[in-house]
């Protein structure tokens, strides 16, 4: 069974004292479960702050963001090498980054390239936007998304998938269970044709969208979704930890 995984994603929100509040807040909540690995990722700002307190704690810690070069003169930009001091994980292709920042496939292939050389895990987004879903664009999207992104990359299941149809993403219209269910059963289908079956069957794969205490459940009852990236939701500590806590009961309960 693959360990099922919450991811939070708190984008620009938090400064440093917000954020310890937070961990004061959820880190007794969390604590005795394990069996989900449990994310958060702050702002940059944070990062060193939280890093002391969940030190040996189930709660670990990702990035929203990086440059993929190791250091030099990249004004405003942070490295692998400086993550990795911070955290394991870092959040790749995310569709604010690919919308507001211009981050092509090929760049965030460069990134998730550096990623693994520091052996900082990615949670690797990709989705299709509303009009690509109303067009029956989604699985070319995705398919174009994931070969670009994953060009040159070694098959490892050191690497976390996150389906996030960008029509979901902050809207409160998150995807059925049962299409995200779908997506996320073609992604694994081409992990399969890109990294053989052993490799891609290790790797986890969720979906994030507009996911809440109240619609988990059914989305987690789906047998191709290993868990959640949850932005919105993650900002609140009471529903972030009734999140983990339902992703618990449901992927052990089988
Ligand atoms: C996200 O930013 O990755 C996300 C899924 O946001 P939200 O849960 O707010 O839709």
């Amino acid at each position: 069974m693959r360990t099922p995984v919450i991811a939070g994603n708190w984008k620009m929100n938090n400064c440093v004292q917000e954020s310890i509040k937070f961990i004061k807040t959820a880190l007794p909540m969390i604590e005795g479960i394990l069996g989900v690995e449990i994310i958060l990722c702050p702002p940059f700002t944070a990062l060193h702050a939280i890093n002391k307190m969940v030190f040996n704690t189930s709660l670990k810690l990702g990035a929203q963001n990086m440059y993929f070069e190791t250091k030099g003169a990249y004004t405003g930009e942070i490295s692998p090498v400086m993550l990795r001091e911070l955290c394991d994980y870092v959040i790749l292709g995310h569709s604010e980054r690919r919308l507001y920042f211009q981050e092509t496939d090929e760049l965030i292939n460069k990134k998730i390239l550096s990623a693994f050389e520091v052996k900082l895990i990615p949670i690797f987004c990709v989705g299709e936007r509303l009009i690509e879903n109303e067009s029956g664009q989604t699985q070319n999207v995705i398919y174009k998304q994931l070969t670009a992104g994953l060009k040159n990359v070694t098959p490892s299941s050191n690497i976390i998938i996150a389906y996030e149809p960008v029509w979901a993403i902050g809207t409160g219209k998150a995807a059925t269970a049962i299409e995200a269910n779908e997506t996320i059963r073609l992604i694994r289908e081409t992990l399969i044709q890109l990294w053989g079956s052993l490799v891609a069957k290790q790797v986890r794969i969720l979906y994030g969208g507009s996911i809440t205490p109240v619609n988990i459940a059914e989305l987690l009852r789906q047998p191709e979704l290993d868990g959640g990236l949850v932005g919105g939701a993650s900002l609140k500590a009471r529903d972030f930890t009734d999140i983990v806590s339902l992703a618990y009961k449901i992927k052990h309960a089988r």
